[in-house]
């Protein structure tokens, strides 16, 4: 037999039994409904011996007139990353989970669906595709008491996370608890305190309310990290485990493609802007140096990632974290 005989034929066989399959396909061109369903919104690595978890809390936007720097120059960089709606400059809200094989961690808990658009408030709902249940949660460590990060340990007057502490800065506490300075706070603030005041409530009656001062490890490898300025306790945490280390950053940023080139440009929620910008120009220094994972509330989701020095010489560049398989 010769060769030639066998790859005509060869060729004659797939060709038919395309044009078949063809046949056969085409009428499921018909118009199927869109399925719009998103993937659950969580996303996991590993901290040395740590398991992380970002969890979703949902999306939505924030008007750049909110930022306090040259409109021009804030325009001309949410266009360079092809935001061209400077009143819908997209944003995500995730807090993070660690499961250090001993404790379970709740960093930062999501709105709760206490404040922001209906898009938000899908933290818990992730936390279970995750695998995790919100009665497994031991411990809850809040960077800073506003209500896309404090608003999800409660609904309806009760505790979300049943079985767990609900750590946060003394300073914090102090401030978003008081009725005092409630009173005082511009009309549009009042929401913050309020939040704070419900979702406190049923962890203070339950014994379960532990405000904290100073730095001193929580549980082995979970530290807080001073990142003073966005309110009068904000903290960051910092997770460490088998030398690699993961900070958990809070609202150092909130408008990324903005405030990573020019972190010289604040936000109106910062409750001390000159403090807020000292800390994050130096944060940004010695995180692009020392080349640390980040997970920021507010980065694009998964909120994971690295800063790099930009090229242009403009700030840093957000490097986010790649997909892995942890199988
Ligand atoms: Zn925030």
């Amino acid at each position: 037999m010769k060769f030639s005989t066998i790859t005509s034929r060869t060729l004659l066989a797939v060709s038919l039994a395309f044009a078949g399959a063809f046949a056969a396909v085409a009428p499921a061109q018909a118009a199927a409904p869109m399925q719009h369903k998103q993937v659950p919104g969580f996303y996991r690595t590993m901290i040395g011996d740590y398991e992380v978890t970002a969890l979703y809390d949902g999306g939505g936007s924030i008007d750049s007139s909110l930022l306090h720097g040259d409109p021009a120059l804030i325009q001309s960089l949410l266009a360079r990353s092809f935001q061209n709606d400077p009143k819908q400059v997209s944003a995500t809200v995730q807090g993070f989970l660690v499961n250090t094989g001993s404790k379970l961690v709740l960093i930062d808990t999501g709105s709760g669906g206490h404040w922001g658009p209906p898009t938000l408030g899908k933290l818990v709902q992730n936390l279970k595709a995750s695998g995790y249940k919100p009665e497994q949660i031991d411990l809850v460590l809040l960077t800073h008491l506003h209500a896309d990060h404090a608003g999800g340990i409660y609904q309806n007057g009760k505790r979300v996370f049943p079985n767990a502490t609900v750590m946060m800065t003394k300073a914090d506490a102090d401030f978003w608890l008081s009725k005092e300075i409630m009173a005082k706070a511009p009309e549009e603030a009042k929401i913050f305190f309020k939040v704070a005041q419900e979702g406190a409530a049923p962890y203070i009656a339950a014994g379960k309310w532990k405000p904290y001062e100073g730095l001193a490890e929580i549980v082995p490898g979970i530290a807080p990290y001073a990142i003073p300025g966005h309110t009068p306790g904000h903290t960051g945490y910092m997770i460490s485990s088998k030398g690699q280390s993961l900070l958990i950053w809070g609202d150092v940023a909130h408008v990324g493609a903005v405030q990573m080139p020019h972190p010289e440009i604040s936000i109106v929620f910062d409750s001390d802007s000159a403090t807020a910008i000292k800390t994050r120009e130096a944060l940004l220094v010695k995180l692009a140096a020392d080349k640390t994972m980040i997970a920021a509330a507010h980065m694009p989701f998964p909120g994971l990632g690295r800063l790099r020095k930009a090229d242009n010489g403009e700030g840093y560049d957000w490097v986010s974290a790649t997909f892995l398989n942890l199988e």
